[in-house]
């Protein structure tokens, strides 16, 4: 269960093109295609709450707020600290902030003195992020892409090994779930939410369809499970796999000298209801009304020693994170992170949201998530030097990575989607992301 806080200008520089550019498709997607109905798309006003420890270490528990020192997103990663370490210049002051009665988080059970807002409703935002990726997935879907879900990409492979420039092919496991009738589950254009991985490809009017038509070459059974591989073709290759990319570019380029440095860095989180914060009634049939309802976003410190943050969303839920650790094993599958969920990590939470929000407040939701962290703590958005591939099997079109989004994957979803396309096709981008090809350090 991810967040979905969207931010125009809280990146460093190498990020924000990017940042600013994927902002603003996420606003133009909403306008265009009732995105707060949808996919509980809003404005959202940043606050940063003082609690009475912070007057030792400074906003947000963190001693180098407190000397003035420059943070960069690798601080605040690394130390697990708040990510409004990154905003130098707050943007509203204390004594300006009488008389923002729109936009005031009424569900925190706080001394409105100790809020400050730090950010306008135009610059930040939310989203819903699973019902984001559903309706992005259907527009795919509608417009010829092909998924195989869930699928492990495991192997390349030339239609004629003699051959270096004959066309590849990915091979894929594809593993589906059987009922007690020993029947598969699981469709290739009905996505379950429970991914282990999946992989995507895109039908081209230009291709040759028994090219492009998977071939099944094997089935097995494994525990309720069965996998049945299948190979596809492939032009290009996007390696957008999060955490797991470095054991995905391992796989498929064996030989490889180096491989990108992703690491994790783990989440617990919970989704709350409180009676103060109502759901809004949002009718898809509706006028869109000319002002939106703001959410907000709070972040602030904890005397345990670590820095909450708090997203009141569009359908009435809490959402309440910051709980973070850079030594939680990373699991084999991404579904299998809520069978590690920490009880002592959620009684922390559960705690903290009780002092904010009050007794009352009810916790629905409990999850655990891994955030992608390359070592510049900047993403990764490039293409691949052949070289750095190693022998065998590659795509004629180049390899590409996408990842290493941290914290800011979300935000950054659009735009790298599209830059990415960009590069794909040859294209200049449009945006600048020169400084994001870095991953071999
Ligand atoms: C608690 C928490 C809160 C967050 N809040 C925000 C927020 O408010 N705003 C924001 O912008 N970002 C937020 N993020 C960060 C954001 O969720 C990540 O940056 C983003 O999910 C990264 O996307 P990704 O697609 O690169 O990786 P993932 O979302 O991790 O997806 C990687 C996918 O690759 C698949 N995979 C693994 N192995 C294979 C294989 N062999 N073959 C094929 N596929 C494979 C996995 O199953 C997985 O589905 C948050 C993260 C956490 C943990």
């Amino acid at each position: 269960m991810l967040l979905g806080f969207l931010a125009k200008d809280w990146f460093s520089p190498a990020v924000s093109p990017l940042g600013e550019f994927s902002y603003d498709l996420h606003r133009q997607l909403a306008e265009q295609w009732g995105g707060k109905e949808r996919w509980g798309w809003s404005e959202s006003a940043g606050w940063s709450l003082d609690r009475p420890n912070d007057e030792e270490t400074g906003k947000n528990g963190d001693p180098a707020v407190a000397s003035n020192e420059p943070k960069t997103d690798l601080d605040w990663l690394m130390n697990g600290t708040s990510r409004t370490t990154v905003i130098t210049n707050p943007q509203v002051s204390p004594s300006e902030t009488n008389g923002l009665d729109d936009v005031y988080p009424r569900w925190l059970q706080t001394d409105p003195a100790a809020l400050q807002l730090i950010s306008e409703r135009t610059t930040t935002g939310q989203v819903d992020p699973l019902q984001l990726c559903r309706f992005l997935l259907e527009q795919c879907l509608a417009n010829g892409v092909i998924l195989h879900h869930p699928a492990r990409a495991t192997k390349l492979i030339k239609t004629n090994p003699n051959d270096p420039n004959s066309p590849t092919l990915v091979h894929l496991e594809v593993v589906e779930t059987i009922d007690d009738k020993g029947h598969s589950e699981s469709s290739t254009s009905s996505p379950r939410t429970d991914s282990i991985s999946s992989s995507i490809e895109r039908s081209s009017s230009s291709g040759s369809t028994s090219a492009r038509t998977p071939s099944i070459r094997e089935h097995s059974v494994w525990g309720d499970r069965r996998t049945r591989s299948i190979e596809i073709s492939c032009d290009s290759l996007v390696i957008a796999a999060g955490c797991w990319t470095p054991r995905v570019y391992r796989t498929l380029f064996p030989n490889a000298k180096k491989v990108p440095k992703v690491s994790p860095l783990s989440g617990h989180s919970l989704i709350l209801k409180s009676k103060r914060w109502p759901a809004e009634i949002v009718d898809a049939n509706a006028v869109p009304s000319s002002l939106p309802r703001v959410c907000h976003a709070v972040f602030t410190s904890d005397p345990s020693g670590f820095s909450p943050e708090m997203f009141s969303r569009v359908g009435g839920d809490i959402w309440l994170g910051g709980l973070n650790s850079s030594t939680l094993p990373l699991p084999n599958l991404a579904s299998d992170a809520h069978g590690m969920i920490s009880r002592s990590s959620i009684r922390t939470l559960t705690d903290v949201a009780k002092k904010l929000c009050g007794d009352d407040v009810e916790v629905i939701e409990e999850a655990l998530c891994f955030r992608p962290i390359a070592p510049t703590g900047n993403p990764i958005v490039a293409k691949v030097k052949e070289r750095d591939l190693g022998e065998g099997p590659k795509p004629n079109g180049g390899v590409f990575l996408a990842t290493g989004h941290g914290p800011w994957g979300i935000s950054l979803s659009l735009g790298t989607g599209r830059v990415v396309s960009e590069m794909v096709l040859g294209k200049e981008t449009s945006v600048n992301v020169d400084g994001l090809s870095k991953w071999d350090i």
